[in-house]
């Protein structure tokens, strides 16, 4: 997934709406949203994504072991790991239609 909304490609600018106007909804905080949500990623944002990458190869972002992580680290990752649980499951509810 690219995290930078100017590297969206034209089928995902119309249907994301990264120039507005978006054909899918998307949800933000319970509410539907018709603008890219790639938008809504900041640096902060990205600099998890990379760490739970990482931490998915087994690296840990800080010095010590996993008890040793801080706890907002860990917290985004339980958060990251919930995310791709549920993007793995709609991909499978998708080609089981
Ligand atoms: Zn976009």
């Amino acid at each position: 997934m690219n995290l930078n909304c100017h590297d969206c490609g034209d089928i995902d600018k119309l249907y994301r709406g990264c120039n507005g106007g978006g054909k899918l909804a998307f949800q933000y905080e319970g509410k539907a949203i018709d603008f890219c949500p790639v938008k809504l990623i900041t640096t902060e944002t990205k600099g998890y994504i990379m760490f739970y990458n990482w931490y998915k190869k087994n690296f840990l972002p800080m010095p010590g072991t996993i008890a040793q992580q801080p706890i907002k680290i860990m917290g985004a990752f339980d958060i990251l790991e919930s995310c791709e649980i549920e993007m793995a499951k709609k991909e499978t509810h998708e080609m089981l239609r």
